[in-house]
């Protein structure tokens, strides 16, 4: 059971302790992330501006001999075993620890030796939740076996090598934002990812400094028909790229967006390509915003966002636009979905002292139309994978 008291750190290595009655050599972590703007960009090879949370995953580790894996998660309480065996072929682990078993897999399909370890894994980052998790603990683990076998993988090929643990062993199709948030962030600073090079660049985003803060609203939302209308959406992008004859709708420059709009069949593809289109363009105006130190600035281009995804991407629900039309009502710089859509979390750009004002305004918006009560944090860009010690 988790203990609130002890830090996530702490109860990794108490889980060590009493699995494996030795303690670890070594702790690791990596953070849950949010995303500040840029969604549904990822798979038309547009730009995204992650942030890591301070809510993190931890792996203590330790070597264990021969070509053997054991992990424990705080999570399931369980502890799972797998040898080389189960490594050669994906996705013969199956459940949580196929996550663990895929960065293994992934790590000896690049042409690494990894040591036999064993791990112990707790967290902070909710599950499932659209923070992450399952990245942070990708990470987290990754960065403890680099570094137990002394690997020469940098943190510019990590990214890349946890995405297809997650795509082809545990076989979960996600772009390689998450990847690149856990392991590649700075404290203070956005990651401002293009997704078709994956180049990276960190840019400021000094919430402390500026008086501000996030806070980040769980809707608490049954998730709907994620996966249909995730690849429904994202169908309608590729038809659409394919029509307008460009390779991704990256491609489509914004003074171009009414010669592409007027090329397109139908009212819904064009309100599809318009959200991706101006999307773009409103993540490179946040950076730009960004870099010139304007955070307080960048509220009108998240509502901006918000709108967008209600109106013409279609993926919000009710619960979301409560959050948000709450936050703004009640005082919120900025808000926005943050994530896939269908559920997850909204995001809210807020003076550091109007956190809980924020927050309640949402709590009371939530009563008010009987639905289940959100949960919310209020957080600050944390910094990407780390040995603690
Ligand atoms: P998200 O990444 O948005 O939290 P996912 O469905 O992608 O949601 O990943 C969640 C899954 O990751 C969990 O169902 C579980 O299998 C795995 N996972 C994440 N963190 C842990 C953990 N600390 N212990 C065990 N499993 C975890
Ligand atoms: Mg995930």
């Amino acid at each position: 059971m988790t203990d609130p008291a002890r830090t996530v750190a702490d109860r990794a290595t108490a889980g060590f302790h009493q699995v494996y009655a030795e303690p670890p050599v070594g702790r690791w972590a990596a953070p849950g992330r949010v995303n500040l703007i840029g969604e549904h960009t990822d798979y038309n090879d547009g730009f995204v501006l992650p942030f890591a949370l301070p809510l993190r995953t931890v792996a203590a580790a330790a070597p264990q001999p021969g070509e053997t894996w054991t992990v424990w998660s705080e999570l399931t309480g369980e502890t799972v075993d797998f040898g080389a065996a189960e490594v050669t072929g994906a996705g013969r682990v199956t459940g949580w620890a196929g996550y663990v078993a895929g960065i293994v897999w992934a790590l000896r399909e690049a042409g690494y030796r990894v040591p036999g370890a064993r791990l112990a894994i707790a967290s902070d980052v909710p599950l499932g939740a659209g923070l992450s998790s399952s990245a942070a603990l990708e990470a987290a683990v990754l960065a403890a076996l680099v570094d137990l076998g002394g690997l020469d993988l940098p943190a510019e090929a990590q990214p890349r090598l946890a995405q297809r643990a997650e795509n082809h062993y545990v076989g979960a199709p996600t772009g390689i934002m998450d990847q690149s948030a856990a392991i590649r962030c700075r404290a203070g600073h956005a990651l401002f990812l293009d997704c078709r090079t994956q180049q990276v660049e960190h840019i400021p985003f000094d919430l402390a400094a500026a008086g501000l803060a996030i806070l980040v609203i769980d809707s608490n939302a049954p998730h709907r028909h994620v996966d249909g209308e995730y690849a429904a959406r994202r169908n309608s992008c590729e038809k659409a790229a394919a029509l307008l004859d460009v390779p991704a709708l990256r491609d489509i420059p914004t003074d171009n967006l009414d010669d592409a709009l007027a090329r397109l069949p139908d009212d819904e593809t064009r309100r599809r390509v318009r959200h991706v289109v101006t999307e773009n363009q409103r993540v490179c105006d946040t950076v730009d915003l960004l870099r010139a130190r304007q955070i307080q600035q960048i509220g009108p281009l998240l509502v901006a966002s918000h709108t967008s995804m209600r109106d013409d991407f279609a993926i919000t629900v009710p619960e979301i636009d409560t959050a948000v039309e709450a936050a703004l009502a009640a005082g919120a710089l900025g808000a926005r979905m943050t994530g896939g859509g269908f559920g997850g979390c909204v995001l809210a750009l807020v003076k550091a002292d109007h956190s809980d004002t924020v927050a309640n305004a949402v709590t009371d918006a939530y009563a008010r139309r009987g639905f289940t009560a959100p949960t919310h944090t209020t957080v600050t860009p944390a910094a990407g994978a780390t040995r603690l010690d």
